[in-house]
């Protein structure tokens, strides 16, 4: 028999990659119409969210995207092994023995400090080239960055550095989508401080870029040339009170099938811990995902819809499956399409609510569902 036929398990990840499109459309759309010249920068770290880092970067890149921003260099490689050509920002920090790899994958490398540039610098004369860089700015978030107070200096510094070209300068917002914005424009005002700053110096630097899908959103002013859209291109808003763009839609769903009905009479229990006693006849589901897959370790919390219905979860969470109660859906039956994330007629389980259950936020969700489960890519 050939494996390459086994029948996928009866629980997986759908990956709609029609409305990853549309969503792709609906962004460039607002963008176009609030800032003509602001560009896009597509945010594919961790597999794109967990939707598949190789399918999502076709499609960013068919929807014209300046870059595409990463974290790791195998996500880098990854990329350019597939024959993605678009622009890759390369994020975070990197080891001097990266270095090499970013001139050769002809990556656009993020810096933090002057040492780094001076290591890229080397290794691009070696090659040949000049090595793209942006420097990062910490103006309040206090991870990777030159504290906006004493950059100036050091950003002096990296441009007298040769085989680099200083094409980009960022910082990143700590809290840009929740209603108080008192700590974003804090960060925005450093940021553009040290942009004046710098070019009372004669440092131009042409790319600027400090928002996030939030700050995307919500602070036009600090636009500036790019932004970095990451949560939002999937279809999901970062926080519950940012602004809202009609037509966006979640591209991800998680979806599973009935795998056995049992029958419980009143005193039966359900599940390790025995959490769940019930008292009065029911029918419970067996559905085959469990922790293992990613599905929060709840007791007794959330639901999954059947039938375009709620079932709730009773009992806990085991590695491979979840119990949820059909009693109201006495139509449901044994292999029945199961949505445990997703849209189910005029029901919805968005990841804000698995993430309340998981008492943890959306992007967790995303990107917590395991290999697996295997991702469904309709086309
Ligand atoms: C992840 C990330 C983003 C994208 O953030 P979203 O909220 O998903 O849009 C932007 N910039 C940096 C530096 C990031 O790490």
């Amino acid at each position: 028999m050939l494996t390459s036929h086994l029948p996928l398990r009866p629980a997986w990840v759908e990956i709609d990659l029609d409305i990853l499109r549309m969503n792709y459309d609906v962004i460039n759309t607002d963008r176009a119409e609030r800032a003509p010249q602001l560009k896009l920068i597509s945010v594919l770290k961790d597999d794109a969210y967990g939707h598949g880092a190789v399918p999502v970067a076709r499609e960013a890149a068919k929807a014209g995207v300046s870059f595409i921003a990463l974290v790791t260099l195998q996500e880098a490689v990854t990329l350019r092994e597939a024959g993605i050509e678009t622009p890759i920002l390369l994020m975070g920090e990197r080891e001097p023995a990266e270095l090499p790899y970013c001139v050769d994958f002809n990556l656009t490398t993020v810096v933090n400090d002057v040492e780094t540039a001076r290591l890229l610098g080397g290794f691009a004369i070696k090659a040949g080239k000049r090595a793209p860089l942006h420097i990062k700015i910490n103006s309040g978030m206090s991870r990777f960055g030159l504290r906006w107070d004493q950059a100036a200096p050091v950003i002096q510094e990296i441009s007298r550095t040769p085989g680099i070209v200083i094409e980009g300068i960022l910082s990143h917002f700590a809290m840009s989508d929740e209603l108080d914005k008192t700590f974003a424009r804090k960060q925005l005002e450093r940021f553009m401080h040290l942009l004046a700053e710098l070019q009372k110096s004669g440092i131009d630097i042409p790319l600027r870029h400090i928002c996030n899908s939030g700050g995307f959103l919500d602070l036009s002013e600090a636009h500036f040339d790019l932004v970095r859209v990451g949560l939002l291109q999937f279809g999901v808003f970062p926080s519950q009170v940012c602004r809202r763009i009609p037509g966006i839609a979640p591209v991800m769903s998680v979806k599973s099938r009935i795998a056995f009905i049992q029958p419980l009479e009143v005193g039966d229990c359900v599940g390790y811990g025995m959490r769940y006693t019930a008292t009065s006849p029911r029918r419970i589901a067996v559905i085959p995902i469990g922790y293992g897959d990613g599905f929060p370790r709840v007791r007794n919390e959330g639901a999954v819809l059947i039938r375009g219905r709620r079932a709730p979860l009773v009992g806990g969470v085991s590695m491979d499956a979840i119990t949820v109660d059909i009693t109201d859906i006495p139509d449901a039956c044994r292999w029945d399409e199961v949505v445990i994330m997703g849209r189910d007629g005029s029901d919805e389980i968005t990841a804000h609510e698995v993430a309340q259950w998981k008492k943890s936020v959306s992007y967790d969700v995303l990107v917590s569902w395991r290999s697996r489960l295997p991702r469904v890519y309709k086309p």
